[in-house]
C-alpha cells in the first residue's frame, strides 16, 4: 500500500522545513529536541518561580493594604490632636508614627496604642523622634500600656485572612471618622 505523501513541517526550533518520521515531531533534528527540551525547563522553572513570587508578594501586598488602612485609621483618629512626638500643630504632611517600629516590632504593626499622628520631619528625618514620643505617649495611653508596648511581644504571625481581616475592619473604622469629621 502506498504510503501517504509524508507532509512537510517547520521547525520549532530552527524553523527549517522537515519531514517529519512521525506524525507527533515538531523539530527537526536531536539537536532541536535538545533545544526545545531545554526551553521547556526553562519555561517550566520560569512559571514555578513567578508563582512562587506571586506567593510571596501577595503576602506582602496585603500586609502594605493593611498597614495603609491602619495608618490611615490612626490619622483620622488623631485628627486634631499635634505630632505626638513634638507637639506642635503646623502645616505640612502627617504620618502615622509607631513609637516601636514595623521592622523592629512587627507584632505591634496594627497596634492602636502603638501607633499616632506624628509630623512628616520627626516621622522621616529623627527617626521617630522617639525620645520625645515616649513622655507623650504615657500621657495620653497611660503608663501601664507603655509597658505592654515596651514589654516581650508574643511571636505573631499573619496569615493572609488575617492581613485581609485587619484591612476591612480599619478601613471600616476609617469611613465611620471620616463621617464624623465631615
Ligand atoms: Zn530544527
Ligand atoms: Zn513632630
Amino acid at each position: 500500500m502506498p504510503s501517504k505523501p509524508v507532509k512537510k513541517k517547520k521547525c520549532r526550533i530552527c524553523k527549517a522545513e522537515f519531514t517529519p518520521f512521525q506524525s507527533t515531531a515538531v523539530v527537526c533534528s536531536v539537536k532541536c529536541a535538545i533545544s526545545l527540551a531545554e526551553s521547556k525547563r526553562t519555561k517550566e522553572f520560569r512559571r514555578e518561580t513567578k508563582l512562587l513570587k506571586e506567593k510571596i508578594k501577595t503576602k506582602a501586598a496585603w500586609a502594605k493594604e493593611a498597614q495603609a488602612a491602619f495608618n490611615r485609621f490612626i490619622r483620622l483618629r488623631d485628627y486634631a490632636e499635634p505630632c505626638i512626638s513634638c507637639g506642635r500643630y503646623h502645616q505640612g504632611q502627617y504620618h502615622a508614627g509607631h513609637y516601636k517600629s514595623v521592622g523592629a516590632t512587627p507584632e505591634l504593626r496594627f497596634d492602636e496604642a502603638n501607633c499616632h499622628k506624628q509630623c512628616a520631619p520627626c516621622n522621616n528625618h529623627l527617626s521617630g523622634n522617639i525620645a520625645n514620643y515616649r513622655p507623650r505617649l504615657v500621657d495620653k495611653v497611660g503608663q501601664a500600656e507603655v509597658d505592654r508596648i515596651e514589654g516581650f511581644q508574643k511571636l505573631n504571625r499573619y496569615t493572609i485572612d488575617d492581613l485581609k481581616e485587619i484591612k476591612a475592619t480599619y478601613n471600616k473604622k476609617a469611613r465611620e471618622l471620616e463621617k464624623q469629621n465631615e
